[in-house]
């Protein structure tokens, strides 16, 4: 078992409570052989619906081209793309977890929380609006670094997938479905993404640009 061999290696040495349980993956907050506190992803094997939402992002990936026939090798090839998003996101400082090791299914990062409880994210907390526009101008810095820097887009980003942490910053997660530049869903992705974050934050009382100038400011040179 995959778990084992991460044992074996002091990558993992206990795994504690679950922290979420979704239908395609689990994340769970572990312990590796020094003691640190980690967060363990692990994508279940057997989700049908999974590989049918999920080729046309390793298909059209130009990193990948074939998706595998097999199932699991599949979902191997998720996690890998995930830590390599995360890998790549990170070098570029965008505000992350630290991707640690990935192993077939199993996927190690720093856990983003404080005494083993995780940080809530932005759909768990209710703030100022002084504090959520300080949020708002960091996430886009965020996006944009990770756009201009590491040469990805997230694909998946909204309120449910960035934490805020106790001293009021946001760190972004959850990178399985983010895309390199010449990816041809990349454009797309971004402007869902962005459109997200604008109606999210307006509803939050944020006084927004538009989505186009947004847009340009993420791409552009201009500061
Ligand atoms: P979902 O479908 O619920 O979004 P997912 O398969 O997309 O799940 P993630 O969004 O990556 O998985 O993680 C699910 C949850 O696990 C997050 O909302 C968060 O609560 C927790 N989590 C993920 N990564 C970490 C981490 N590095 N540190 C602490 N908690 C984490
Ligand atoms: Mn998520």
């Amino acid at each position: 078992m995959t778990l084992y061999k991460l044992m074996n290696r002091g990558l993992v040495r206990s795994l504690h409570g679950v922290i979420s349980a979704g239908k395609e993956s689990r994340v769970y907050e572990a312990e590796t052989s020094k003691g640190i506190t980690i967060a363990v992803k692990i994508y279940l094997v057997s989700s049908a619906e999974f590989r049918r939402k999920r080729e046309g992002y390793i298909v059209l990936d130009p990193r990948f081209r074939r998706a595998p026939s097999n199932f699991r090798s599949f979902v191997y090839l998720w996690a890998k793309r995930e830590y390599s998003n995360l890998a790549k996101a990170f070098e570029s400082r965008v505000a992350c977890p630290q991707p640690l090791f990935v192993e077939k299914n199993i996927l190690g990062m720093n856990f983003i929380g404080r005494d083993r409880m995780r940080f809530p994210t932005l759909v768990e907390v209710e703030l100022s609006i002084t504090e959520y526009s300080h949020i708002y101008k960091e996430v886009l810095q965020n996006v944009r670094r990770l756009y201009r820097e590491a040469g990805l887009v997230h694909g998946d980003l909204s309120v449910y997938n960035i934490f805020v942490t106790d001293k009021i910053h946001p760190i972004l997660m959850d990178f399985s479905q983010a895309v390199v530049l010449d990816h041809p869903m990349a454009s797309t992705l971004l402007e869902r993404d962005v459109r997200n974050l604008v109606t999210d934050f307006n509803k939050r009382g944020v006084k927004t640009g538009s989505l186009q100038a947004t847009l340009e400011w993420i791409k552009g040179e201009s500061r």
